[in-house]
């Protein structure tokens, strides 16, 4: 059998779970890398409890790149500048590498520049020095106007701004304060994850009426005035803010705009079975068979014409597919399934509770997700993602 080289691009939940399925498939002539561009590891959900305070520092929830525990993953520690699929090359800041399968995870990159006036304003909670500096100031607070603003959809984790504005309405009555404390979500969204369907959103909003947290739904932002600590809108009156806690619009990697890689969409179309990118999206015709996006950065359309939400469980699974696929075919096996278009997710509701929630997300016409009750065991397997950084990283170099 001719040694091969699979060329994951990007080192996040997405691709460090395919790297790992596919090492455990393929035996060890076969090489895979991982090309990354950062240094440390950390999975966004972890943003959540530095700004709560439960997790303390950046260090805490990040591993070294370098202190991969599974031999014959290689980490490329590099930028890539470029890619054709065709060809299956990749260009990056420090070589070029040809590959016989490429799974792209680069996921999506954030864009507060985008909204005059956000950067150095608003704290970035999908930025953990951000989600650090909202607990810095929640320590000062006393009382106040705390909003919670979702800058451009879609975003990754459609709970998380929700999940932020329910953590933050725990604390305050914590500290004893929450009579003093105002918090608002605002959202270009027409209710809260859309995608999932309106029984969903309406249980997230029964969330925050009964934490008495206010919501205000298709309110796209225009900019931000730090001097008057006012949020201007494109529709309708500002609203004043003593703590802003933001969640900058996002887009795909450069890199890929600069391939030709993305849609209509802002993203890579890719087959929802197979993940192999799309030519066209109706027909479902695969452009570069063996070549693969998984993660935030696919765009994978439901029968309902949305996109699968941009969160890790899903890049999770689709990098267990894809790495299936690939072993099979190195190994000259029969194609194995595809992704079935199932997902959960934990909402975090404060007070050591979360609820779980699990679906079909390829069903007809639409997803079919259910919620249950927030419980103390859907907050621990929560927490239980974290694991991840111990199963894949050791703890000191
Ligand atoms: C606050 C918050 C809470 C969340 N909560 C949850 C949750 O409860 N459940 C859930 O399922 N998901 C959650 N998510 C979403 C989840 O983190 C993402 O959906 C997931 O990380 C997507 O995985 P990915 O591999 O596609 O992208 P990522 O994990 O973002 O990985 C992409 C990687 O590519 C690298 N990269 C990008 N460009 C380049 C380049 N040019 N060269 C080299 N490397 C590059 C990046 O450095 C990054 O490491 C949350 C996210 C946030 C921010």
């Amino acid at each position: 059998m001719t040694a091969t080289t699979t060329i994951i691009l990007g080192g996040g939940w997405g691709g460090l779970t395919a790297a790992h399925h596919l090492r455990g498939l393929v035996s060890s002539e076969h090489r895979i890398l991982v090309i990354e561009r950062s240094a440390t590891f950390s999975l966004g959900v972890s943003n959540l409890g530095l700004m709560t305070g439960e997790r303390q520092s950046v260090r805490q929830i990040s591993r070294d790149m370098a202190n991969l525990k599974r031999p014959g993953i290689e980490w490329v520690h590099a930028e890539v500048t470029g890619l054709d699929p065709e060809a299956r090359t990749v260009e990056t800041n420090v070589g070029n590498h040809i590959g016989d399968h490429l799974v792209v995870a680069l996921g999506t990159e954030l864009a507060p520049e985008a909204i005059p006036g956000f950067e150095g304003v608003a704290h970035n909670l999908y930025d953990a020095e951000g989600a650090i500096a909202i607990h810095e100031d929640l320590e000062q607070c006393d009382g106040g106007r705390i909003a919670v603003l979702v800058a451009g959809a879609p975003f990754r984790c459609p709970a998380a701004p929700y999940e932020a504005a329910m953590l933050l309405e725990a604390w305050a009555r914590e500290q004893g304060i929450r009579d003093r404390v105002d918090i608002d979500v605002y959202t270009p969204e027409g209710i809260p994850m859309a995608v999932a369907g309106p029984e969903i959103g309406a249980a997230l909003c029964a969330f925050m009426d009964d934490r008495g947290i206010g919501y205000h739904f298709n309110r796209q932002v225009a900019r931000i005035d730090a001097t008057s600590h006012m949020i201007e809108f494109e529709d309708g009156g500002p609203v004043a803010y003593d703590l802003l806690v933001g969640i900058p619009p996002h887009r795909v990697p450069k890199v890929l705009q600069e391939a030709g890689l993305i849609d209509s969409s802002g993203y890579v179309p890719v087959h929802p079975q197979t993940l192999e990118l799309l030519s066209d999206v109706d027909t479902l015709a695969v452009h570069y068979p063996g070549v693969y996006a998984i993660g935030d950065v696919a765009a994978v359309r439901l029968l309902n014409s949305m996109l699968l939400p941009k969160a890790g469980v899903f890049a999770e699974g689709e990098a267990q597919v894809v790495a299936a696929a690939i072993a099979a075919a190195i190994n000259g096996e029969p194609k194995p399934r595809g992704f079935d278009g199932h997902g959960f997710c934990y909402v975090d509701v404060g007070d050591g509770l979360a609820a779980y929630g699990t679906g079909d997300f390829y069903a007809y016409p639409g997803p079919r997700v259910t919620m249950q009750d927030p419980t103390t065991r859907g907050r621990r397997a929560k927490e239980e993602y974290e694991d991840l950084l111990d199963i894949w990283f050791s703890v000191e170099s």
